[in-house]
């Protein structure tokens, strides 16, 4: 970083200041890192934002989730946050409330939660379907324990990151399981959790989202804005400074692929080792400085269609980056380190973390051009 006197100077600016942002901006700054977080809306929370309407609170992008049961990946997540005391699941305990009904006949089909009791469930409503059903749960654990994706636990592990269920969509995979379109209905209909048409969806998407939702569904005490209020406490503890209405304008004094310093839209200069976006990759666009990306880079950007989808980028941070910071944070795949042993063995959490961790990651330098 250059040295610029009087401007305000940070490790890292993290953009957007959704779930994303907010968890990203923390685990740096629990890290050790010092951190603003830019929002452009007047308050934190993106999607995870709340309205009123006549006192009554209605959640807009977050309703209910999967990874909530013991061991499962928000249970873990909110853990290494230190989030886990100040939010409360509301588990949907009876069939009774997660039950698919088919408009056309009135036939309703209700979904128990657990692998056993949700496939014994389906076998019991189409016995003659056993075995697609049996194939289907089967090939949905074999996937998730094959594929190190939803288990923080040894997501550092040297599983692959893909199967050959990545290239398969969730359409074609039912197509050859079974000709009963009212069991394929069903098997697919928590794709509307995750927004993709089961011919668009490959398989192992599809596994990985309703893995959780098939062991159990839960609401959240206050909903999105009990994770806020938990953000925030962190946030404040662990001193990353929080800016609303704010954005980057522009870029300045580019040089060797690092910007010198970057200017807000209040047109405050600001100055920071690594800058990560958490915000659509067409908004990114609009803020990099064209004349330093490549055409092939902006091409393909500009050819993002606006869908609904997710995939999962991991990175790890080196603990040794603190005493001698590298130009940019390296990605890399998955390292033979594991957490199970240590999370198994309730080491502090914080300590381990500083040690490894995995974060959905977008590095600036990755765009510039050398
Ligand atoms: C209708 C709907 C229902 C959903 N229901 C559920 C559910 O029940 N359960 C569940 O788990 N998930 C649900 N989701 C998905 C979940 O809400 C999202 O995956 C998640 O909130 C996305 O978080 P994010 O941080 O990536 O993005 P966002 O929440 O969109 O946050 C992005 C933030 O970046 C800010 N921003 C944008 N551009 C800039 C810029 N240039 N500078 C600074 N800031 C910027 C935005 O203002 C915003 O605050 C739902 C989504 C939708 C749309």
């Amino acid at each position: 970083m250059k040295n610029m006197g009087k401007n305000e100077c940070y490790d890292n600016i993290v953009v957007g200041g959704g779930v994303s942002g907010l968890t990203m901006a923390l685990l740096l700054a629990m890290n050790g890192r010092k951190v603003i977080l830019l929002e452009k809306g007047p308050a934190i929370g993106g999607s995870l934002r709340r309205f009123y309407r006549q006192g009554v609170p209605l959640d807009t992008g977050f309703h209910f989730t999967g990874g909530f049961s013991e061991e499962a990946i928000l249970t873990d997540m909110l853990k290494i946050l230190s989030m886990d005391k100040d939010i409360f699941p509301e588990f949907v305990k009876s069939a009774e409330d997660n039950q698919f009904i088919f408009e056309s006949t009135g036939d309703c089909h209700k979904l128990p939660f657990g692998w056993l009791t949700v496939a014994n469930a389906m076998i019991s409503d189409f016995p003659d379907e056993a075995d697609a059903v049996t194939s289907y749960f089967s090939r949905i654990r074999k996937l998730v324990q094959e594929t190190g994706a939803m288990d923080i636990r040894s997501i550092l592990t040297e599983r692959p990151l893909q199967s050959k269920d990545d290239f398969v969509t969730l359409a074609d995979v039912l197509d050859s399981l079974t000709d009963d379109i009212r069991l394929k209905s069903i098997l697919a209909s928590l794709s509307m959790c995750y927004g993709s048409e089961p011919s668009a969806i490959s398989f192992a998407n599809h596994s990985r989202v309703v893995y959780g939702l098939y062991q159990s569904i839960a609401r959240v005490k206050n909903g999105g804005d009990a994770f806020i209020r938990a953000f925030k406490k962190q946030l404040d503890k662990f001193g990353v400074t929080v800016r609303t209405n704010s954005s980057i304008k522009s870029m300045e004094e580019i040089e060797n692929r690092t910007v010198g310093i970057f200017i807000l839209n209040d047109g405050k200069p600001l100055q920071a080792k690594e800058c990560i976006f958490t915000i659509h990759p067409k908004e990114v666009l609009k803020i990099l400085p064209s004349e330093h990306l490549t055409r092939a880079f902006q091409k393909r950007v500009e050819s993002f269609e606006r869908s609904i989808g997710f995939f999962l980028f991991f990175s790890r941070l080196n603990l040794h980056f603190r005493l001698k910071p590298p130009p940019y944070v390296k990605i890399k795949s998955l390292s033979t380190v594991t957490l199970h042993g240590q999370l198994q063995r309730s080491a502090p959490i914080i300590k381990i973390m500083r040690m490894h961790f995995t974060l959905v990651i977008w590095h600036l330098n990755h765009f510039l051009l050398p």
